[in-house]
């Protein structure tokens, strides 16, 4: 099953002392500091400025916000101006580069900060009246100055599943997978829809196969820029397989002695094939 992250969302950060980690994006890019003598190492938990360290290295944020808790350590992320310089021994990279690369937790953190910086920075303004928006302090929610509309962050659900028929997968290729790697049938929930209804719907639009037993497995967010994507296991209840070349460059059933290219580690599509593999070993 899925881990339970050590990191927890808390917007109201009550009583936090000063002290903690700051996840900093320049645009789409975290602010690390790079290993010394390294540059290709991977970031973890001490490779993230501390608080007051954003000042101190000459950096000014445009917009701050509280974020949750690590442990005991308050996290908090800030917006920094697009030209805001690079710090010594630091760097700033893509949060899709760092994925897989870096401590769970603290990728868990950094794609809160993701999305939280990323909605604070494109609703200044309501959407009803046009009038600036107030953050709730507390609260992750912003309240409109002229007609009170209270905003929430946009985060959008999206169904994988792993479709089992005996001994076989049903796996799904991308033309921007990498080659030879295949996935999982996948797709975004609409408004009105469960989730199960959702998963039935993309397998038969993008394969043309009806499935049952559907069986939740987890979630994960995927914050690029505010998905979450839940899993699920079903089987294969009827139907031939039927390609939909609109969505997808190759469809296939594959044996579990003979898969392809999977996945990345951590991604949720990988956590679901190596769960069923792992329960038929
Ligand atoms: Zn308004």
């Amino acid at each position: 099953m899925i881990k339970i992250p050590r990191f927890r969302v808390d917007p109201a950060l009550q009583g936090a002392p000063a002290l903690g980690l700051w996840f900093a994006y320049r645009g789409d890019d975290l602010l690390v500091r790079l290993m010394e003598g390294d540059t290709r190492a991977p970031p973890f938990p001490h490779d993230v400025p501390l608080l007051e360290g954003l000042e101190a290295l000459g950096l000014a944020p445009v917009r701050v916000q509280p974020l949750g808790w690590l442990d005991a350590v308050p996290c908090r992320s800030a917006e920094l101006p697009p030209d805001a310089p690079v710090p010594p021994g630091f760097a700033y990279v893509s949060l899709r580069r760092l994925h897989g690369r870096i401590d769970p937790d603290v990728e868990a953190a950094a794609g809160t900060a993701y999305q939280v910086q990323y909605w604070d920075r494109t609703h200044q303004f309501c959407g009803i009246c046009g009038a600036p928006l107030d953050l709730e302090i507390g609260r992750r929610s912003k309240r409109c100055t002229r007609c009170a509309h209270q905003h929430f962050p946009h985060v959008t659900p999206a169904i994988i599943v792993l479709v089992e028929d005996g001994p076989r997968i049903l796996m799904t290729r991308q033309p921007r997978f990498p080659p030879g790697m295949y996935g999982l049938v996948a797709g975004f929930v609409e408004p009105g829809e469960t989730f199960e209804a959702c998963a039935q719907r993309e397998t038969r639009e993008e394969t043309g196969i009806e499935i049952d037993d559907i069986r939740y497995f987890g979630s994960q967010p995927w914050p690029f820029p505010h998905q979450i994507m839940v899993g699920f296991f079903a089987r294969r209840a009827g139907g031939e397989l039927v390609v939909d070349h609109d969505e997808l460059e190759e469809a296939a059933w594959f044996d579990r002695n003979a898969l392809p290219k999977l996945p990345p580690p951590l991604s949720i599509a990988r956590k679901l094939i190596d769960e069923w593999l792992a329960q038929r070993a």
